[in-house]
């Protein structure tokens, strides 16, 4: 893509503008024609400069041709509130009859002018010289252009960058009825064997049901020891 070669900044004294208007050079196909040569010629009908506000080259360069805060003169009578945009080409080889001679790169070219003037002055109509004057100028159908391009839809905004992946919080661990059951058991069975042991005079059920404060009913049977060996004695504060 070679159009990016110019840069569209807003002249301090910039004029109202509403509209594009595309024309060709009307110059046979294959020819290259440069901003001076179309500048000359139209010096010659006693024109301030050249008529266009832009050329776009067979090669897909942008050149400036008038200021765009000038009034052009490329489509009588809607010079006033308009840019006017050529591209090289429009004829056949033969230079015989019109022809969209639009290369690649002018394709592309064109877009991105067009793109650049809507983002720089806001949305404006799009023009072919043909839709106001008779003539085939610009030699391509420029509503229909329009549309396939969708020059005037507002630009579709990029795709938010995908959020950083949350870091893995640690996973709060679930506690289950059947935790809380093995702890009950585990409390109840030690306090029960520390009671035992002489280690603790509070009564068990009564210490273990002011933890919890629900009912507990769990049968005291005599096979405790065998489940996991006595915690030891700091285990209340630590659970
Ligand atoms: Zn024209």
């Amino acid at each position: 893509m070679n159009a990016p070669n110019l840069t569209i900044n807003i002249p301090k004294n910039m004029r109202h503008i509403d509209s594009i208007f595309i024309h060709c050079s009307a110059t046979p196909d294959g020819r290259d024609v440069t901003v001076e040569q179309i500048r000359k010629m139209h010096l010659k009908n006693g024109w301030n400069d050249i008529g266009y506000h832009f050329v776009i080259y067979r090669d897909g360069s942008v050149l400036p041709g008038r200021p765009i805060s000038q009034i052009g003169a490329h489509a009588k009578g809607y010079n006033t509130g308009s840019i006017g945009i050529c591209y090289i080409g429009g004829m056949n080889k033969e230079n015989t009859k019109a022809a969209d001679t639009r290369t690649p790169a002018q394709q592309e070219s064109l877009i991105w002018l067009v793109r650049e003037l809507i983002r720089t002055f806001g949305t404006m109509k799009i023009y072919g010289h043909n839709q106001v004057s008779a003539k085939s100028c610009p030699c391509f159908d420029v509503p229909s252009w329009v549309d396939q391009t969708h020059l005037l839809e507002p630009e579709s905004t990029p795709e938010p960058e995908p959020d950083e992946p949350e870091p893995d919080e640690p996973e709060t661990p679930v506690i289950t009825q059947e935790d809380v059951n093995k702890w009950v058991d585990k409390w109840y069975r030690n306090i029960f064997k520390w009671g035992k042991n002489g280690t603790n005079d509070t009564p068990v059920d009564e210490r273990i049901l002011r933890e919890l404060d629900r009912p507990i009913e769990r049968p005291l049977e005599d096979d405790y020891e065998e489940l996991d060996a006595p915690e030891e004695p700091g285990w209340l504060e630590e659970l």
